[in-house]
């Protein structure tokens, strides 16, 4: 298996080397030269499987041969045997034909680890195999931090400094990352606000002497392994509601874009996904692209459901580059007028083609608590805001085929959005069992004010001290 980039200038690599690489180095991003794609019998072989055994099997056709089966294999078996729960992702029904596919039972509580667990395993097997190390610095506002944390904890091969704004997450978010005491992992509270911490981010990498001296790297979202490691869980889903004989529906609350791209990866696997719908809060700029061709950049504004405030959704390129019948000159193009106009000029043709399966649907954050409320009320199910966005754009959009299931990815736990749950049931979602002592467990973490100078100091202690 060998991936070529979106922008068509990039020489073509193996699964390490998009792994380890990120971006490709014409600015475009990673995708297989052609989709693997299962026979109805293969897939009819996969029904049943436990959860890590699925994900190894499937993976196993991205990673091609650079990866012994048996090793990813130990590799899904270590990484979900941490969730919370013994069926990894599992199905709760929410109404006659709505299924929440609940993602969030990872250490962090939220669907990043799906992914995230799978990647920091992945890294190291690379990096040790070649003999390197990295430095992962990050800044985050909250939920990535502590999901790319508990993803390389005690990892032999990867450093790792995560900057945050100093008293400006909230309290449980600081505890998952402050909480592992791991020696290769630091904290640095930052004081400053998010954009400061990731100026400092940007300014470490752009030092090149530090960047090369440390061997910086980034898990960032547009890594092709994180799509990759999501698509298991949307073949789970529709195996266990009958597919490929039954088609199915997902409903995403979608940001960036990487959750339902890993949807839309299983259609061109060869399962009978029948429509894709995108839940957006205020920050809606997918869906003023179904609605009207409109993908136009405006400024986020906070919501209820944070993990989509965004302005750009960046693995949407993926999906622009298949709708331009996979011409990577054509994808550079749009793209560049994307940066310097802020509107991508998606053609009329590959906008329909887009329609033909995706709808879009907006929620603003009292439509949001209404629908904590009705699935609360209609269901006795709590559901965190993220998830609520999906749940209504499934109504919304479900396909008028009563026979065909929809299934929403449940992308946090109710307790990780405890204030907006309480605001709207009136009840305080608890913390599930496994992290209910997160508020008496010891945090390790330095403040310091933030000069450039002062955290390269800190990364260079740092990564010493485990080199
Ligand atoms: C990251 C995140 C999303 C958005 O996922 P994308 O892959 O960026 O579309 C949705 N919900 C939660 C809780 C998240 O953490």
């Amino acid at each position: 298996m060998r991936y070529l980039s979106t922008r068509g200038q990039a020489a073509p690599r193996d699964f390490e080397a998009v792994l380890l690489a990120g971006l490709a180095e014409d600015g475009g991003l990673f995708l297989p030269e052609s989709w693997p794609s299962l026979s109805p019998a293969e897939w009819r072989g996969l029904r049943g499987l436990p959860y890590a055994e699925l994900a190894a099997r499937l993976m196993h056709r991205f990673t091609g041969d650079t990866l012994p089966f048996e090793t990813l294999r130990e590799m899904t078996g270590a990484a979900y045997a941490g969730f919370g729960h013994p069926a990894v992702a599992p199905l709760v029904q929410l109404d006659t034909r709505t299924f929440a596919l609940e993602l969030f039972h990872g250490p962090t509580l939220a669907f990043k680890d799906m992914a995230m667990q799978l990647l920091g395993r992945l890294f190291d097997h690379a990096l040790a195999r070649r003999g390197s190390r990295i430095t992962i610095v990050g800044a985050t506002s909250g939920d990535t931090g502590s999901a790319a944390i508990e993803a390389c904890r005690d990892r032999q091969a990867i450093d790792m400094v995560i900057l945050h704004p100093e008293g400006r997450t909230s309290e449980v978010q600081r505890r998952q990352m402050t909480t592992v005491l791991a020696p290769n992992v630091a904290n640095l509270a930052i004081q400053g606000s998010f954009d400061d911490c990731q100026d400092l981010v940007k300014a470490m990498f752009a030092d090149v002497p530090f960047r090369q001296e440390m061997g910086l790297g980034a898990v960032n979202s547009i890594n092709w392994a994180r799509v990759a490691a999501q698509i298991p869980y949307y073949a789970y889903a529709a195996l266990a509601l009958g597919a490929p004989e039954r088609p199915v529906a997902f409903s995403v609350p979608t940001g960036n874009f990487g959750n339902v791209l890993a949807a839309w990866a299983v259609k061109q696997m060869g399962l009978p996904v029948e429509r894709l719908i995108i839940g957006a809060n205020r920050n809606n700029i997918l869906a003023r692209f179904l609605a009207a061709n409109d993908m136009s950049i405006r400024g986020v504004e906070p919501s209820l459901s944070p993990s989509m405030d965004i302005q750009v959704s960046s693995n949407f390129e993926r999906l622009l580059f298949e709708l331009l019948g996979r011409d990577g000159a054509a994808t550079a193009g749009v793209m560049q007028r994307f940066r310097a106009e802020g509107r991508m000029p998606v053609p009329d043709a590959a906008w329909r083609a887009a329609t033909a399966l995706f709808r879009g649907f907006t929620l603003d954050d009292p439509g949001t608590l209404a629908e904590i409320r009705h699935l609360w009320a209609s269901a006795g199910y709590l559901a965190d805001p993220h998830t609520a966005i999906g749940t209504a754009a499934a109504r919304a959009h479900a396909p008028e085929d009563l026979g065909i299931p929809v299934v929403v990815a449940a992308t946090a736990h109710p307790a990780k959005f405890p204030d907006a749950v309480e605001q709207a049931t009136g009840l305080r979602p608890p913390l599930p069992p496994r992290l209910a002592d997160l508020y008496e467990r010891e945090e390790r973490y330095a403040v310091v004010p933030g000069t450039l100078a002062e955290v390269e100091a800190f990364v260079r202690a740092h990564a010493r001290r485990n080199g």
